[in-house]
C-alpha cells in the first residue's frame, strides 16, 4: 500500500447510478482521493454494468482530465443488486472480502445508502443478513434524507437500523451541516468574544433565517407534492440552522457534548398548538410568474406530475420561540420556498436598537445592526454598522464590513459531500444528526401538520419570482419587525 494512504475503508455505495451519486459523491470521492484518502468502491443498483463502464459512468460524472483520474478509477467495481431480492446480496460478501485484501482496508466498511426511502430499512437487514456487518475493522452507515415521514415512521426506521447498527455507527446525512459556514457558526460564535457575549436576548431583537430557491419542483414533483417544503426543508435543514445558532456552548467540543446543545434547543422550543398555528406559521404555494432573468413560468399546479388540486406547501414561514434564558421573548423567523426571487440562504441576526433619546443625537433613521452568516450561494459575512455621514454631522449612514470566503479559492471550494464523506472515512459524527435531534425535530414538525390540519390554516398564493405571500410579511410586522430584503443584507463581494 501506499505509505501516504489514509482513512481505509471499503465503501458499498448503494444506488450508485443514480443522480446523487453521480452529481455530488463521486465529485466528493475524487476530491479525497487526491487528498490520499484509502479506499475502494463498490458500486451497487439493479441495471447491469461491467466494473469497466461503471468506471466509465464514475469517470463521466467528473470534470476534470488529471492524470489521476485513471488511477481513481480502478478501485471502483461494480455489483448489480436489488435491495428487495436478499439473495443477491451473497455474492457481495464475497466481493467485499477480496477487496478489503487487495486495498489492505483494514475490514473497515462504509455502507451508502443513496436510495429511495422505503429501501432504508430492508438494505440494512440484508446488509446483516448477507455477514457484510461481520468484519475485523469499523462499520459506518449512511443515511440519506428524509429520515421517516413523520416522528412515528422515523421511529420504526430507526429501530429496524438499531438491528444491525449502534446509533455511534449511524451517520444520518444533512447535507447543511457540510456546508462551511454553517461549520463557520459555532466558530463564529465561540471564538469571538465580542459576539458571544451580545449573543442573548439583551442585545438581541430577532433572528431571520432564509432558504430561498429559484428552482420549482422539476423531476421531483411526485416525491415533493407528498412532501412539501415544510418536511423536505424545514424540518432538517433549517431547524439545524436554529439550533446551531441559538445553542449555548458546549463544555466540550466534542460529538456528543454539541449534539447535547443542539438538542437542549429543540426541547425548548415552544410547540405550536392548535389555535396558535395561524399567527405562527405560514403555508404558501406558487402561481406562475417571471423570474428575476426574465423567465415566464407557470403555477406549482400546471407543473408535471403536479396534481392539479394540489395544496401541497411550496413555502413555510414560521415563528419560533427558544423559551430558555438565553432568548426570552427573541423571535426566531424561519422561511424557504420555491420559485423565489433569488436563491439564498442566509441567517440574519438584528441587534437591539439604539435607545430612543431625541435629545441625544440626530439618530432617527439609524438602522440596526446586523450580522449576516451568508451560507449559499455567496459565503461569508457581513457586518453592518453605522458611520457618521461623511457631508453632514448630525446623521449616520449605515456602512458593511465583509468577509467572503468562497472567493478566496476560486478554482475549488471544498463541497459538503465531500466534507461530510471525510468526516464519515475519520468517524467523525458531529455534523452529522443523532437520533434525539431528528425526533424533537419530527415531533416539533408533526404538531404543525397536525395543527394545519384542524384549523385549516389557508394557503396563501404568492407569484413566482416573489419572496413569499404577503402573510408571511404580516408575521413579522405584527412584532414590529420585517424580512430584510436580501438587496440590503449585502452579499460579501467576490473578489
Ligand atoms: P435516483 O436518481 O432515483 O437513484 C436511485 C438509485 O437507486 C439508482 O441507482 C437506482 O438504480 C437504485 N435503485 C432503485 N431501486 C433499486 C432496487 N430495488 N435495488 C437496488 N437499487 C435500486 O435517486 P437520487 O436522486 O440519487 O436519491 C438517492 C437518495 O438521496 C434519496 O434518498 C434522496 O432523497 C436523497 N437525496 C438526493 C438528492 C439529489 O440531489 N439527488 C439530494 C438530497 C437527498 P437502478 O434503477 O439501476 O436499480
Amino acid at each position: 500500500m501506499d505509505e501516504k494512504k489514509k482513512h481505509p475503508a471499503l465503501i458499498l455505495m448503494f444506488g450508485a447510478t443514480g443522480d446523487l451519486a453521480k452529481r455530488k459523491l463521486y465529485p466528493a470521492l475524487y476530491q479525497l482521493y487526491k487528498k490520499n484518502d484509502n479506499f475502494a468502491v463498490i458500486g451497487l443498483a439493479r441495471r447491469p454494468h461491467t466494473n469497466l463502464s461503471f468506471r466509465e459512468l464514475v469517470g463521466h460524472s467528473l470534470s476534470t482530465e488529471e492524470a489521476q483520474i485513471g488511477a481513481f478509477l480502478e478501485r471502483f467495481y461494480y455489483q448489480s443488486l436489488d435491495i428487495e431480492k436478499p439473495e443477491s446480496f451473497l455474492a457481495l460478501k464475497e466481493l467485499s472480502d477480496k477487496l478489503d485484501v487487495r486495498y489492505d482496508l483494514g475490514g473497515n466498511r462504509i455502507f451508502y445508502l443513496s436510495l429511495a426511502p422505503r429501501f432504508f430499512a430492508p438494505a440494512a437487514q440484508n446488509i446483516k443478513k448477507s455477514g457484510l456487518t461481520e468484519t475485523s475493522g469499523w462499520k459506518h452507515l449512511i443515511i440519506e434524507k428524509p429520515f421517516g415521514h413523520d416522528l412515528t415512521s422515523a421511529a420504526a426506521l430507526n429501530d429496524q437500523l438499531l438491528q444491525v447498527f449502534d446509533e455511534k455507527e449511524i451517520y444520518r446525512i444533512d447535507h447543511y451541516l457540510g456546508k462551511e459556514m454553517i461549520q463557520n457558526i459555532e466558530a463564529l460564535r465561540f471564538a469571538n468574544p465580542i459576539f458571544e457575549s451580545v449573543w442573548n436576548h439583551r442585545h438581541i431583537s430577532n433572528v431571520q433565517i432564509t432558504s430561498s430557491e429559484m428552482i420549482g419542483v422539476g423531476e421531483r414533483a411526485s416525491y415533493y407534492d407528498q412532501t412539501g417544503a415544510l418536511l423536505d426543508m424545514v424540518q432538517n435543514h433549517i431547524m439545524q440552522m436554529v439550533a446551531l445558532t441559538a445553542m449555548e456552548p458546549p463544555s466540550r467540543f466534542d460529538t456528543e457534548d454539541i449534539r447535547d446543545e443542539k438538542v437542549k434547543v429543540f426541547k425548548s422550543i415552544r410547540p405550536i398548538s392548535g389555535h396558535d398555528i395561524v399567527n405562527q406559521v405560514v403555508k404558501g404555494q406558487y402561481i406562475g410568474g417571471i423570474l428575476p432573468d426574465g423567465t415566464e413560468v407557470r403555477s406549482y399546479r400546471n407543473e408535471e406530475n403536479i396534481k392539479a388540486e394540489s395544496t401541497t406547501e411550496t413555502y413555510v414561514a414560521a415563528r419560533f420561540y427558544i423559551d430558555n434564558y438565553r432568548w426570552s421573548g427573541v423571535p426566531f423567523y424561519i422561511r424557504t420556498g420555491k420559485r423565489m426571487a433569488a436563491k439564498s440562504t442566509q441567517i440574519v441576526i438584528q441587534f437591539k436598537d439604539i435607545p430612543q433619546n431625541p435629545y441625544f443625537y440626530h439618530f432617527e433613521a439609524v438602522m440596526p445592526n446586523l450580522l449576516v452568516i451568508h451560507v449559499q450561494p455567496d459565503e461569508g459575512l457581513s457586518l453592518k454598522l453605522n458611520v457618521k455621514n461623511f457631508d453632514q454631522a448630525d446623521s449616520t449612514i449605515p456602512i458593511s464590513m465583509n468577509f467572503c470566503n468562497n472567493s478566496k479559492d476560486a478554482n475549488y471550494n471544498s463541497d459538503a459531500y465531500e466534507r461530510l464523506l471525510s468526516d464519515c472515512l475519520k468517524g467523525d459524527s458531529t455534523n452529522f444528526t443523532r437520533w434525539d435531534e431528528v425526533a424533537y425535530s419530527w415531533s416539533l414538525m408533526d404538531s404543525i401538520v397536525a395543527a394545519w390540519k384542524e384549523e385549516h390554516v389557508p394557503l396563501d398564493f404568492y407569484e413566482a419570482g416573489s419572496m413569499g405571500p404577503s402573510s408571511a410579511d404580516r408575521l413579522l410586522a405584527r412584532d414590529g419587525f420585517h424580512w430584510w430584503p436580501l438587496s440590503e443584507t449585502d452579499p460579501p463581494i467576490r473578489a
